[in-house]
């Protein structure tokens, strides 16, 4: 009956942070930033069927919008 309960070490999945795509340009959220639509798949989130690598499938980015 000694169910080892140390196994949560490895539960490191939680983000702190919400991943950045490769179309962001500042981590959402982010001041002086706005969301846009990825230019890659034009907000369909996929290019040819396969999730778009730009936006992460998201059809959006964060752009600096530099508005000040
Ligand atoms: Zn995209």
């Amino acid at each position: 009956m000694t169910k080892t309960k140390a196994a949560h070490a490895q539960d490191a999945k939680i983000p702190t942070q919400t991943a950045l795509n490769p179309g962001d340009e500042a981590p959402p959220g982010t001041k002086g930033t706005g969301d846009d639509v990825c230019p890659d798949c034009h907000g369909k989130g996929r290019i040819d069927g396969a999730p778009c690598a730009t936006c992460g499938g998201s059809g959006t980015i964060t752009r600096a919008v530099g508005g000040a």
